[in-house]
């Protein structure tokens, strides 16, 4: 829709500066709230910016409906905030809910207003200055340094002011406006589908569940059965459905194709097309499936979920190989043990997934958060710097968190000593700090700390 032919020319003037801080966080999503926890906890003043009126990112503004494993298969690998965080989360949902997920850590549903309130009284208890309804929207630098991010909200235009920069927007928005260099999707630029995430109610699980357990197959067997006979408009036989109670539940089902979700025309197809497919699912679960007869829509994703855009070419790019080989690194900041999952990128082609052993996990590296070229800028969260099979890994929640609390971490480093550039951390401070907080980096290294 861009006219690159039709310009118009924004006259100069003087923008007033909101706040100057230590760090300023960009992204209120798992990596934008564990970086500004981290950075204040380690001392630093915080400036966390967030385009919608709550924190969360996917878990909250698109309704994903679960988080992905925190172990190995045998023990946490994501620990420090990003637990924390869990383990608040379940200790304040339903009692039945608790019992049923008390020794769990894998997949746990996720209960979206529950998880705001946490994140916000998180905020405030650390003392993060939190801006809600505000989207940066341009940067200001020289010679590589950051200078100022460019706010825009309701009260107008504004500048903020930061030592260090941290990039969670998931699109690596900050980057991208300052310049930085990047990669997105494959090799003939496909990217992976959106899903309209959605939340049905009055739902009877138990029901439901007897059914499966009655006729011996499951909701795959139903899902192939309606998509044979024309019932049923979806790429896939896979539904995730994550119960928050008897009655309540999530689904990530159904996928929504050539989405680019750092272009406002693509989101705004994905807003309209997601809703219409969860419209025709529900229909058809309503119809097709036991315990969901009387199901009511609830909510649709404030935006729809976007698996993939950019990715930031950082000083190291994690790879394929190293996710196969286990590899670790000397500057590791967090471990990943989730799976390859690489959803189609157009209906008629397969997912990718490739699964690491129990037990076995490879290493993120602070490189790999450090975009080429720019000096005050750390990127955490799903657009680090990756090759698109990693990427298709290290994108989902709990790793989020992990790669934040290092970057916030990183970030009060560096305010304390009193520089601005990324690259001159002591990466020992930054891995003794981390593993005294409580992550996990690996046996060698926390052994050492
Ligand atoms: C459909 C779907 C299903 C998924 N399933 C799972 C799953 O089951 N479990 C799991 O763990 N992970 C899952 N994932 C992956 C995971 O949700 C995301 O990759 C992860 O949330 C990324 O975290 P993040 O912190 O990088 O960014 P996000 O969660 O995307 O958060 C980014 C935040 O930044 C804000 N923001 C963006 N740009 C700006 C700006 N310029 N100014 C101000 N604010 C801005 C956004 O509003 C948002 O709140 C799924 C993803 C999708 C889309």
């Amino acid at each position: 829709m861009t006219d690159m032919a039709l310009t118009v020319k924004i006259p100069e003037r003087d923008i007033p500066v909101y706040t100057e801080v230590d760090v300023v966080v960009a992204g209120g999503g798992p990596s934008g709230v564990a970086a500004a926890l981290a950075a204040a906890r380690n001392g630093a003043s915080v400036l966390l910016i967030e385009q919608r009126g709550y924190l969360g990112g996917m878990a909250t503004v698109s309704q994903v409906p679960a988080f992905c494993p925190y172990t190995d298969q045998i023990k946490p690998v994501i620990r420090g905030i990003g637990l924390e965080i869990l383990l608040a989360m379940k200790s304040r949902m339903e009692e039945t809910f608790q019992e049923a997920w008390k020794d769990r850590l894998d997949w746990v549903p996720i209960d979206a207003e529950i998880l705001k309130r946490i994140l916000d009284e998180k905020m405030m208890e650390a003392g993060v200055k939190v801006l809600y309804h505000t989207f940066v929207g341009q940067v200001l630098q020289q010679d590589g340094f950051l200078e100022a991010a460019i706010i825009y909200n309701k009260t107008g235009t504004q500048a903020v002011k930061g030592k260090i920069y941290i990039d969670a927007t998931s699109d690596a928005d900050l980057t991208y406006l300052a310049g930085g260099q990047f990669a997105k999707g494959g090799d003939d630029g496909e990217l992976q589908p959106g899903t309209m995430c959605f939340v049905l109610n009055n739902l009877d699980r138990n029901k439901f569940l007897s059914s499966v357990e009655t006729h011996s197959h499951d909701l795959k067997h139903a899902i192939n059965k309606a998509k044979l006979e024309g019932r049923l408009r979806v790429a896939r036989d896979w539904a995730g459905i994550s119960w928050i109670n008897n009655h309540t539940a999530g689904f990530n089902f159904g996928h929504v194709f050539g989405i680019d979700g750092s272009n406002t025309d693509d989101l705004t197809r994905g807003a309209i097309e997601g809703r219409a497919l969860v419209e025709h699912i529900t229909g058809w679960l309503r119809e097709a499936i036991p315990g969901f007869e009387n199901a009511f829509l609830t909510l649709t994703g404030e935006q729809i979920g976007i698996r993939e855009t950019r990715r930031i070419i950082g000083d190291y790019i994690v790879t394929a190989d190293d996710f196969l080989a286990c590899r670790s690194f000397p500057d590791d900041i967090a471990r990943n043990a989730y799976f390859i999952d690489i959803h189609m990128a157009k209906p008629t082609s397969g997912m990718t997934m490739v699964r690491l052993s129990p037990g076995e996990s490879h290493g993120i590296p602070y490189r790999a958060l450090l975009p080429a070229g720019i000096q005050n800028v750390i990127v955490a969260g799903r657009a680090i710097s990756t090759d698109r099979a990693a990427q298709g890994s290290t994108r989902v929640m709990p790793n989020c968190f992990a790669m934040g609390e290092a970057s916030g971490t990183a970030a009060a480093i560096l305010a304390e000593k009193g520089t601005r550039e990324t690259r001159s951390i002591d990466i020992t401070d930054l891995q003794r700090r981390l593993v005294r907080q409580g992550a996990w980096l690996g046996e060698q290294i926390n052994e050492r700390y």
